[in-house]
């Protein structure tokens, strides 16, 4: 329950040591911005912003960039994307650390971000030998029909703070693979991790004969930047992730320009508990899935519906879970949540409880620590119902509980908020799980049994319905995103027949 003591060293010098293990120099002079660690507040290295001028620079050049890489082929692409991985695999460590060390996840956690981005690499690198189409029967004699997938030109990807490095990689390495360039605007709260993420891929271009300069470009800067990117008519595909605010904004300026965006945005995850359940089970997927990275994941469970002839069962167990959870330094390996990003965040989340309060919920946890550092207890809320500030996003970990006596009553429960991510139910009832994923059912992107609603992997696709903005990344074939499909038809005879039948003679 008390907070762990803290490690010596600063996040800060910490992190000048493993820019150094990566022989990454980052600018300590010039026009830079230099944020403090959430952990303890100690001053991170310093990272260039980018202005708006770079942006055009940036597009320019990757444009250029676009004329040659497009021509590569698509195994070659994989080669670099593979290399790139091998890079990611050396620095592991350190940029799993620096991902801890910005956004104060638990190192396990900033590990397994950069794990991700290998495993995407690797998808990828299998990918660039099955970017294949389809062959289709034409109704005309002597002609043939083919889907074939080009390259799209350059890719503008935005990135939220959560998950600073793999969202990126995400789309990078699919977009490369796929023969487009990429332009990254990370969040304006991680620029760091980025920053050195991004130098493994600029060290891995500039030592691959077939890459073009201009292949990949960083841009640090806060909302501004990523504004000037995504009204760039040369910039086919916009990808952006964080709140639907921001998704409102992109996906209306790229669509205005009949621009193609991946949004993928707010989330408000909810998980079913029914009298089947496993309760042991349900306790551990329950407590990682609304307490792991600090309720900071956009599938973080926030919202639990549960049976009533369970409920005090299940809510009991899961507040003995919460008293024994460790809250400090997330680089301490027994601590299961680090602080949340920064001071608006903590100022946010005390704002929802007192709405919930006033909307009738009773609150555990949910206090602060007092720390330097933006710690907090992750809270448990009893709703009464389902109240204007359950139906929103609080990117922050508040878990609102609520009971139901139907399943079709929590189906509804479940459908009956703007956003539509990730949802679970824990059941061990065929029925139930599989009403849960029928067409009445889920009505979310992502739909687990037996499992919390955070922890994809990257083989599916990735992404939410409504408000969460439609988006499809990473697995599956989400590559589909990044290429633009073209019908070609051969017409390999004498004559031009027409299709249905159309007669045209001269
Ligand atoms: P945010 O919306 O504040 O910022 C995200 C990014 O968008 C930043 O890089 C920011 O600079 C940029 N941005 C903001 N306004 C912009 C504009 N008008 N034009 C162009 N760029 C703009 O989000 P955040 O606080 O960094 O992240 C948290 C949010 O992200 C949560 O809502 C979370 O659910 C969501 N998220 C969603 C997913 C997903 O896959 N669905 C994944 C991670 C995070």
């Amino acid at each position: 329950m008390s907070p762990s003591p803290r490690t010596a060293t600063s996040a800060g010098a910490e992190a000048v040591e493993l820019l150094r293990s990566m022989d990454v120099a980052t600018p300590s002079s010039g026009d830079v911005v230099r944020l403090t660690s959430p952990i303890d507040e100690s001053p991170m290295p310093a990272v260039r912003i980018s202005s708006e001028a770079d942006v055009g620079t940036a597009i320019g050049a990757a444009r250029d960039a676009f004329l040659s890489w497009r021509n590569v082929p698509a195994p070659v692409r994989g080669e670099l994307v593979r290399l790139f991985g091998q890079q990611l695999r050396t620095h592991k460590n350190a940029l799993g650390r620096l991902v801890t060390l910005e956004v104060g996840k638990s190192l396990s956690e900033g590990l397994g971000e950069v794990q991700e981005m290998i495993d995407i690499c690797d998808f990828a690198v299998g990918l660039s030998r099955q970017l294949h189409g389809l062959t289709i029967a034409s109704e005309r004699p002597d002609h043939h029909m083919r889907e074939t997938w080009h390259p799209l030109g350059p890719v503008g990807i935005i990135s939220a703070f959560n998950f600073p490095v793999a969202v990126w990689a995400w789309n990078a390495a699919l977009a490369l693979v796929c023969g487009n360039p990429v332009i990254w605007k990370p969040s304006e709260k991680a620029p760091l991790v980025a920053f050195a993420a991004h130098e493994l891929l600029v060290r891995t271009v500039q030592e691959f004969a077939a890459a073009p300069a201009g292949l990949t470009t960083l841009l640090v800067g806060g909302a501004a930047v990523g504004r000037a990117l995504v009204a760039d008519t040369r910039v086919p595909l916009i990808s952006a992730t964080g709140s639907t605010a921001m998704g409102r904004s992109v996906g209306t300026t790229v669509a205005a320009r009949f621009g193609r965006s991946i949004l993928e945005l707010g989330g408000n995850a909810a998980t079913i508990v029914t009298p089947s359940a496993d309760i042991g089970l349900a306790v551990r997927a329950i407590t990682f899935g609304a307490t792991g990275t600090a309720g900071q994941r956009c599938t973080t469970m926030r919202r639990l519906i549960v049976h009533e002839d369970v409920y005090d069962q299940v809510i009991a167990a899961v507040k003995r879970a919460y008293t024994k959870l460790e809250v400090g330094d997330p680089r301490s390996p027994e601590i299961h949540s680090g602080p949340l990003i920064d001071e608006s965040a903590r100022t946010m989340m005390g704002a929802t409880l007192s709405e919930a309060r006033a909307e009738g919920g009773k609150v555990f946890g949910g206090t602060r620590l007092d720390r330097p550092g933006y710690y907090v207890r992750p809270a448990l809320v009893e709703m009464p119902t389902q109240t204007d500030v359950v139906k929103r996003e609080t990117f922050a970990p508040i878990l609102y509980v609520l009971r139901y006596r139907e399943l079709e009553t929590a189906l509804h429960l479940l459908q009956d908020v703007p956003q539509g991510l990730s949802s679970s139910i824990l059941t061990n009832q065929l029925r139930e799980a599989e009403v849960f994923l029928s067409a009445r059912g889920s009505d979310c992107g992502i739909a687990n049994v037996n499992m919390g609603t955070s922890g994809a992997e990257i083989g599916g696709a990735f992404g939410g319905e409504k408000e969460t903005g439609g988006g499809r990344e990473s697995g599956s074939d989400s590559w589909k995103g990044y290429m633009r499909r073209q019908t070609q038809t051969v017409n390999y005879g004498l004559s031009l027949p027409l299709a249905q039948g159309v007669e045209f003679d001269v």
